[in-house]
């Protein structure tokens, strides 16, 4: 990813997503909170999200979020679900982890604190979608569902899509307990090869576990850009597994141009 300052903020954006003329895209995080409902300086987080969308030209009034319950659901945004969970997570669009949108000045936005954030953007519609991969959403294959929304909604030809893995826990941190590799063995296809041994620890490797799922659902690996930043231990983004629950969040804002 590529690295901006824009004033007190800084922005990441994907190389691959970066010369589309009318997708605007960006993740942000530490030391600003993007969310209302968790984390220090949370009453600053609505007015942080304002400033990135005048940033990317996108409008704030329309910015719309899915509540994220660790599941693997993604929805197309209908114009009932515009604005939804632009002020906090209680009016965000209930049930889901992802949404998907060919409307232009619908921007989207997720929050994560080590947790996998997903976007996908076809340029022949145009239209975007992201979804938050947990790890119980990535076992359930959140990623896979949200380019098979894109193809069944929208038309979209997967070979078309491009797609970006935010930054998020890393397979050289993120620890977890044979109970995940046990469930994910039931779920994902040759679950064993997402999963690190090191020193009788085990852990797991949500990049590539989201890497494959795309690539299985027709993303073509050139057209997919992982990161390769982790959350738990680069400072520059917020960590539930470094800081506990009352992190703040990382945002990752995406949407078309009007
Ligand atoms: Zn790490």
């Amino acid at each position: 990813m590529r690295e901006e300052r824009c004033g007190d903020l800084t922005l990441l954006r994907f190389e691959i997503l970066a010369d589309a003329p009318r997708l605007a895209h960006a993740v942000a995080g530490r030391p600003h909170n993007f969310a209302p409902h968790r984390g220090p300086q949370r009453d600053e987080a609505v007015r942080r999200r304002r400033q990135v969308c005048d940033l990317l030209k996108l409008p704030f009034e329309r910015l719309t979020s899915p509540a994220q319950v660790h599941g693997p659901d993604v929805l197309a945004v209908e114009e009932g679900d515009i604005g939804c969970g632009r002020d906090g997570r209680e009016s965000a669009v209930p049930h889901v982890d992802g949404l998907i949108t060919d409307r232009p000045g619908v921007p989207l936005v997720l929050l994560s604190a080590d947790c996998p954030l997903v976007c996908v953007f076809d340029p022949d519609r145009p239209a975007v979608g992201a979804v938050h991969a947990s790890w119980k959403g990535t076992v359930a294959g959140a990623a896979g569902r949200l380019v098979a929304m894109m193809a069944r909604t929208f038309g979209s030809r997967t070979e078309r899509l491009r797609a970006g893995v935010a930054p998020s826990a890393g397979p050289c941190c993120y620890e977890v307990g044979h109970d995940v590799r046990r469930l994910a063995r039931t779920r994902l296809e040759q679950a064993d090869r997402f999963f690190i041994e090191r020193d009788g620890r085990l852990f797991f490797d949500l990049w590539e576990a989201n890497r494959r799922q795309l690539i299985d659902a027709g993303v073509p690996a050139t057209a997919i850009e992982v990161a390769g930043l982790c959350s738990i231990c680069d400072r520059r983004f917020w960590s539930h597994r470094r800081e506990g629950p009352e992190t703040g969040r990382t945002a990752l804002f995406i949407g078309l141009r009007e």
